[in-house]
């Protein structure tokens, strides 16, 4: 469910019309609904209230400080990944109690820094990780709580690029060493142990996987607790799916309960880290039609937006509705809906059935909410998209279009080279 509706053939965002927004602020455009970003936040997070829960938003999906701080507003966390990310948090006003820490690579500038905002816990990938936090802590004088992200082996039965929760994934520790650190972590008296961390994999659209993984946490989650280890917050990651296109994934109220019914009576507080569907089908990208050319073999759309605005279809053959901005009822075509760069990866979609349009129309591909802006590039020395937030009627600039300036500014011509 989403706010992108038509109204006599137009396509609207809330109670704006996206051809107006695109008047004011060009394209390649991302446009973000409020309204849908809420109403996904507010189902998903009371799906849980029957158990303590906390939600911490994955700010990696989108990470706009717009965007933040809606949330931030509803009462959402974050798991971060990054120091910015945990900067983007913070300046959205998320309390750092609220924030979990994951990743496999944290540097040590990382680590002092969220130790010393003291967030609520860093999900450690490593033995190696959870030595350096360690001893950071104890230079820092400041306790570590950390919970340590297991790898359960589990398939989550998603492309292999967002797979985490497998054996040949870089993610986590093997199920069978989890404990033995969690003991390790004993000899440091500034490392405690306050949770046990998992995240198998992103868009999946069963919940068989998550059930498992959950098990496999639950066994050692019982384990430590029969080696004294008093955890309060058990982490099972995001990765619940949206619907792109024909995907059937549960809804929220279906995952819940299924996780509820594994963990009822377990005196813990579970904690979420939903990304995609919070976000994902709350934004679109809004390009215009540049060139129609054919041969013998292909119609080609070429675009105003490329791979490097949205390079889910290049990097996981992804697939992206698109649809006209407005709808004049044109015959059909089929066509490759292509952009400017020069690869041939750089396309929206292949063999794609669309209402016939010409130079200047205006397409909306939809669903570009997650891994969307947050993936761009400047590749080809293109400036990035502005990004708009829309509520009800108003329309709120929450990134400004880059321009060439702003690409050029951090680099230098060395002296010897200047003519
Ligand atoms: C990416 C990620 C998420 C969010 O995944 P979604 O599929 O967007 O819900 C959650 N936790 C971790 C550790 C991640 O890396």
């Amino acid at each position: 469910m989403h706010y992108f509706v038509y109204h006599s053939g137009e396509l609207y965002c809330e109670g704006v019309p996206v051809r107006k927004i695109v008047e004011k602020y060009g394209t390649p455009l991302y446009i973000y609904s409020g309204k849908t970003i809420r109403r996904h936040f507010k189902i998903f997070d009371s799906a849980f209230e029957e158990i303590p829960h906390l939600t911490c938003y994955s700010v990696k999906a989108n990470s706009n400080l717009g965007v933040l701080s809606l949330l931030a507003k509803e009462g959402a966390g974050a798991d971060v990944v990054s120091g910015g990310e945990l900067e983007r948090a913070l300046r959205a006003g998320i309390p750092p109690k609220k924030i979990v820490f994951s990743g496999v690579g944290k540097t040590v500038e990382e680590i002092e820094r969220a130790l010393k905002v003291g967030i609520l816990m860093f999900n450690v990938e490593s033995a190696e990780e959870l030595y350096v936090l360690g001893e950071v802590a104890q230079r820092l004088q400041i306790k570590a709580p950390f919970a340590i992200r297991a790898n359960p082996d589990v398939d989550p039965k998603t492309h292999p690029y967002i797979s985490t929760g497998l054996r040949k994934n870089k993610f986590g520790v093997p199920e069978e060493e989890v404990i033995s650190l969690y003991l390790k972590a004993k000899e440091n008296p500034y490392l405690q142990p306050i949770g046990l961390d998992t995240h198998i994999g992103s868009q999946l659209t069963t919940i068989s996987p998550f059930i498992e993984a959950v098990r496999r946490l639950k066994a050692l989650w019982k384990e430590l607790e029969g080696l004294g280890f008093e955890l309060s917050f058990l982490d099972i990651g995001g990765g619940l799916g949206i619907i792109y296109g024909e995907e059937e994934p549960p809804p929220p109220e279906e995952f819940s309960s299924a996780i509820i019914q594994e963990l009822k009576g377990l005196p813990l507080t579970l904690i979420l880290e939903p990304g995609r569907i919070i976000v994902g089908n709350a934004g679109i990208l809004v390009t215009k039609v540049l060139y129609t050319k054919s041969n013998k073999e292909k119609n080609f759309v070429i675009v105003d937006a490329g791979m490097n605005d949205l390079i889910r279809p290049a990097l996981y053959q992804a697939y992206h509705k698109i649809v006209p901005v407005l709808d004049r009822g044109e015959e059909e075509i089929v066509a490759d809906i292509v952009g400017p760069i020069c690869e041939s990866g750089d396309f929206f979609a292949k063999e794609r059935r669309i209402p016939k349009v010409k130079r200047g129309d205006l397409l909306a591909i939809m669903s570009a909410g997650a891994y969307g802006f947050v993936m761009s590039s400047n590749y080809n020395t293109r400036p990035r998209a502005a990004e708009v937030l829309v509520e009800d009627d108003q329309v709120f600039l929450v990134r400004r279009r880059e321009t060439i300036e702003d690409l050029l500014r951090l680099e230098e011509i060395p002296e010897v080279y200047k003519i």
